[in-house]
This record gives C-alpha cells, sequence and structure tokens, in this order.
C-alpha cells in the first residue's frame, strides 16, 4: 500500500471512528432519555390512577407484561419516547383531566403538543361529533393546554425536536 492510499484508510477509518462515536452518543442519549422519561411517566400515573374506577384503572395500567397495541396511553407514551413531546411536571389535576381524555371512546388518532411547554394532549375525533370534514373548529378536550394554557400547539407527529433539545 502506498502512502496516499495509508492516508487515505487512516482518514476513513477516523471518520468512520468519529461517525461510530456519534451513533453511540446518540443512542446512550436515547437510551437515558427514554430511562428518565419512564420513570417520570409511571410516578405521574401513579399519582393520579386512585382517583379512577378499576376498569379504567385497567385500562390506563393494563395487566401482563406487554402493553397491548390499543393501549390508550400509547400515543401519548410514544410521543414522549420519541421526543415529541415533553413531560412537565404535571399536578394531580391535570394528570386527572389529561387521563380522563385519553380514555374517552373517541380520541381521534392524533394528537396536540403545547410548542410551549411541551405536553402531549389528546383532541377529540372530529369525525366521530360532527360528520365529514370540514369540520376544524369542532369542539374538543382542551381550549388550550391543561398545564400552561398556552394556545400554541401543534400536531405532535410534526413535531420533530432535535435530541439536543430533548435531552438538553
Ligand atoms: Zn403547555
Amino acid at each position: 500500500m502506498d502512502a496516499r492510499s495509508r492516508r487515505l484508510v487512516r482518514i476513513e477509518n477516523r471518520i468512520n471512528v468519529k461517525a461510530l462515536r456519534a451513533h453511540e452518543e446518540g443512542t446512550r442519549r436515547r437510551s437515558v432519555h427514554l430511562d428518565r422519561v419512564l420513570r417520570r411517566f409511571a410516578a405521574a400515573l401513579e399519582r393520579a390512577t386512585p382517583l379512577f374506577s378499576e376498569a379504567d384503572r385497567l385500562r390506563l395500567n393494563p395487566p401482563g407484561e406487554d402493553l397491548p397495541k390499543d393501549w390508550v396511553l400509547r400515543p401519548w407514551f410514544e410521543s414522549l419516547a420519541r421526543g415529541r413531546s415533553k413531560l412537565p411536571n404535571l399536578n394531580v389535576q391535570t394528570t386527572r383531566a389529561l387521563l380522563e381524555a385519553w380514555l374517552h371512546p373517541k380520541v381521534y388518532c392524533y394528537s396536540m403538543v403545547c410548542l410551549d411547554c411541551g405536553l402531549c394532549r389528546p383532541e377529540l375525533d372530529p369525525v366521530a361529533l360532527v360528520g365529514p370534514p370540514p369540520c376544524y373548529d369542532a369542539p374538543n378536550f382542551f381550549a388550550c393546554c391543561p398545564h400552561c394554557q398556552s394556545t400554541r400547539h401543534n400536531w405532535t407527529h410534526l413535531n420533530e425536536p432535535t435530541w439536543e433539545e430533548v435531552s438538553g
């Protein structure tokens, strides 16, 4: 191998190592983030679920090893895990109001995220309420963020914060 090829290999190795380290760091940060979110989410649930009936408690915290695909809180939890929403320090009343909404039979497949505190909140299915679209001004669970009262919001699935924002 001539000197030029050796230099190229070294450069290639360095680039790969950098990319690998960045990838590992990204994976580590996501894992730390997920652990933290999981603990805080579980703690918030634990504080609020005693306020619910036995049947609702089973829907909020289903028994068994794996959570069912149609777990009522799956969209909320996934938005947290993916960094699309955040979990501010909710008081029990706000958590209760959110859980009541998530338990509603007409929850829309898309949720909203507050652009100020990052809280994800469910939406009522507009079609189920008032018929086929357009019906974008249908009444909803929350007129504003139930935590910080901000009216600035976006669809959760469109909110893609960087991991620096999420774990920072
Ligand atoms: Zn908010």
